[in-house]
């Protein structure tokens, strides 16, 4: 937590105005330096005493359909906010779907998908925000001055965008790949985030972001919070092929999936050649992605599950995570098939929330253009 990110009784940059409240509930989620407990205890307890203080942007590429990373990485934090009465701000970034790729295919059908999702999972349209990011021209001016504000080697040491160069479609790296943070950045202070519940691989875009935020305060006077990092118990769950479970790399269990799906991708998942189940997520990362999977979803102590498994090896493993994870979302799935049944109802939630992020983009960027004194 930073001097300039609004807190209780905070008037100064990002400070904002209260919307809801709501109940509480008892996740523990971890922040961007997962060794501070106590940096880590005193977000939450300001978060708990203020939660009006906040206010949470974080998103999801519409680049295919929502995993089970998805939801013990970031969303099921977003839904604990909400209900905690911070102002949640979800994203759904069009434009960064060509970053790594030369089009954007299937943009309308992936966006449906996970305005479904989040209704599902309980994104409440009456509390949080939900928006497409080449809705909000505003937004994507604050680009402008952003750039200048960081140099290129900066943008080329960045680890998280040479992963995404790595595994990307394209044979040349495009100038909207390399400045994918800026973006970034643009979207989180758009609306003056100040929370950013996302997974491990989004730390170095984050910090982009908070470099940008103090860098323009710092040349033109306080305008930006340094918005702060909030990691889930799963920062980051591997897919099926041992590699960090993405939309883009076939190694997925989508949240959407069968039940018999999950089953079936699970049954995939690279294990090791130990037969005896244990968790160590540092010398067996694999299996214990899996034993931690099964934990969440039972709520359970991940040793305590791998122990029970013992001996059982990884195919009883494998079964134990299916069964846990299809009872955890049947719920889920049951609310998704109702809302699939009303789209029209749904589309209507992405054209009030873009409503809101136009508003609160424009009155950042009058903010920006008076702190640099542009003349208009
Ligand atoms: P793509 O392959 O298109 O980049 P993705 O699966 O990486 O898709 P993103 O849309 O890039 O998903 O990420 C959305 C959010 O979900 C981010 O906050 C990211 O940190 C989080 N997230 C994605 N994958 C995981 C994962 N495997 N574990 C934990 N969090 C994740
Ligand atoms: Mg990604």
């Amino acid at each position: 937590m930073t001097a300039t990110t609004a807190g209780p009784g905070s008037t100064g940059p990002g400070h904002i105005e209260p919307r809801s409240t709501g109940p509480a509930r008892t996740d523990h989620p971890r922040t961007e330096h997962p060794g501070s407990e106590s940096r880590t205890a005193e977000l939450e307890r300001r978060i708990a005493q203020d939660p009006g203080g906040f206010r949470v942007l974080t998103g999801d590429r519409p680049t295919g359909a929502l995993h089970l990373g998805h939801y013990f990485g970031s969303l099921r934090n977003r839904v604990r906010l909400q209900d905690l009465g911070v102002d949640v701000i979800v994203l759904i970034p069009d434009y960064q779907v060509i970053t790594d790729r030369d089009t954007a295919e299937r943009l309308g059908e992936y966006t449906d998908g996970l305005l479904l999702d989040y209704l599902a999972l309980g994104i409440d349209p009456a509390r949080s925000t939900v928006f497409c990011h080449s809705a909000v021209p505003a937004l994507n001016q604050l680009m402008l001055p952003f750039l200048s504000l960081v140099s290129v080697a900066e943008l080329n040491r960045n680890p998280t965008v040479k992963d995404e160069i790595a595994h990307s479609r394209q044979s040349t790296v495009s100038g909207l790949m390399l400045t994918y943070p800026v973006h970034q950045a643009a979207d989180i202070l758009s609306c003056k985030g100040n929370l950013v519940p996302v997974g491990r691989d989004q730390a170095p875009h984050l910090e982009v972001t908070r470099t940008i935020a103090r860098r323009f305060n710092e040349r033109y006077g306080p305008v930006f919070p340094e918005p702060d990092m909030l990691l889930s118990a799963a920062p980051l769950l591997l897919g099926t092929d041992g590699t960090k479970m993405s939309k883009s790399r076939a190694n997925s269990v989508p949240l959407s999936a069968t039940a018999d799906e999950t089953a079936r991708l699970l049954r995939g998942a690279t294990t090791d050649a130990d037969r005896h189940i244990t968790y160590d997520p540092v010398a067996r990362p694999n299996v214990s992605s899996l034993v931690l999977l099964a934990a969440l979803c039972l709520d359970r102590d991940p040793h305590e599950v791998a122990a029970e498994i013992g001996g059982g090896g990884a195919a009883a493993l494998k079964r134990t995570v299916a069964d846990a994870v299809n009872s955890h979302l049947a719920p889920f799935r049951a609310r998704r098939a109702e809302y699939a049944k009303d789209l029209t109802g749904v589309r209507s939630v992405l054209r009030a929330g873009n409503e809101r992020a136009n508003a609160l983009a424009e009155a950042t960027l009058d903010e920006v253009r008076e702190a640099m004194g542009a003349v208009r």
